[in-house]
């Protein structure tokens, strides 16, 4: 299959990768030539712009920051793609980015018999590196069935969540509660701490309890308690606070568009945008843990 792949950061680089080594024809593209030789060294073609990548393309995928990226990559009114796309090409946005821009890209495609899904991640760089991604696809049945082989390069759990911009509302739910998981399994850990408790003795028999989580069971915010994981490596790797800060971002103005109520979803948010502003935006969101000790606890 000949695959176009626009968007070689952290995550589209270990992507596109995964396909070459699948034995797919890619071509890829990013402003940065720096992304563009790594992706030379695994085997990929290199195209000088965006348009010539896709060219006689069967599916483009693009991997970018946010929405503004991803609306002009396919509708700027001078280099959009869809200038350039053929009405046989299935497009796979796997950005994270608002449902909104999702359905705005989709629909103007789709006016043009373009395919289009949103496919956003869950997995982190790691997932991408050793193609053990989630996609979560919002798009026709027939366009998710078309993707799906193609995401399976990539990905070990791919998942149909509904029509063109659920993948987008699908992911930002999921991590909305994550991010409540993580500051209520923070909170209550820190209290056992505070009177006297062993956090590994809490936390094993939370996890025997009703309060059992994911984030008590893999990836535990308290240092020491769990090997292997970002808190005992000081709050290295893993999954950015900056990162969850946009998701979280994303998700409550999905909830303000539907009128939902999401009070702890905002209360995450409150707390996220402070341990970020506190210099913490780079390291890995379990650290949200620290917000809770005797020092920062008053900036709460
Ligand atoms: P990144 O900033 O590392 O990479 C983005 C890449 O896009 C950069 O190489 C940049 O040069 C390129 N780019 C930007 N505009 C472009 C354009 N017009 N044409 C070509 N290339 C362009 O970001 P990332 O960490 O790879 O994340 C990509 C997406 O995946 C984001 O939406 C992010 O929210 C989401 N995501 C990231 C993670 C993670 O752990 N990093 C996990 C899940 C989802």
């Amino acid at each position: 299959m000949k695959i176009a792949f626009i968007g070689l950061g952290n995550m589209g680089g270990p992507m596109a990768t995964n396909l070459v080594n699948s034995g797919h024809n890619v071509t890829v593209y990013d402003l940065s030539q720096d992304a563009m030789n790594q992706l030379k060294l695994a085997g990929a073609r290199l195209a000088t712009s965006a348009s010539q990548a896709v060219e006689n393309a069967d599916v483009v995928i693009s991997m970018l920051p946010a929405g503004h990226h991803v609306e002009s990559l396919y509708l700027d009114p001078q280099n959009g793609l869809i200038h350039s796309l053929s009405s046989k090409t299935l497009v796979i946005d796997s950005s994270t980015i608002d449902s909104a821009t999702a359905v705005k890209v989709g629909k103007a495609l789709a006016l043009e018999s373009i395919s289009f899904v949103d496919a956003p991640v869950s997995g982190g760089v790691g997932g991408a590196k050793a193609g053990t991604l989630t996609f979560i696809v919002g798009g026709e049945k027939q366009h998710f069935l078309t993707a799906k082989p193609v995401l399976e390069n990539m990905g070990k759990n791919i998942f149909h969540a509904g029509e063109v911009g659920a993948g987008q509302v699908a992911k930002i739910c999921n991590n909305m509660l994550l991010s409540v998981l993580m500051a209520g399994t923070s909170e209550a850990l820190q209290m056992a701490i505070d009177n006297g408790l062993d956090p590994k003795v809490m936390s094993d028999i939370m996890l025997q309890s009703s309060g059992r989580n994911w984030t008590l069971e893999l990836y535990n915010p308290c240092p020491g308690v769990l090997e292997g994981v970002p808190s005992s490596n000081n709050y290295q790797g893993g999954f950015m606070v900056d990162l969850m800060r946009k998701d979280l971002n994303l998700a409550i103005e999905t909830a303000e568009n539907t009128h939902s109520a999401t009070p702890m979803g905002k209360l995450a948010q409150t707390l996220y945008e402070k341990h970020g502003e506190s210099g913490n935006g780079q390291r890995d969101f379990s650290s949200v843990f620290e917000l809770f000790n005797s020092t920062n606890r008053l900036k709460i």
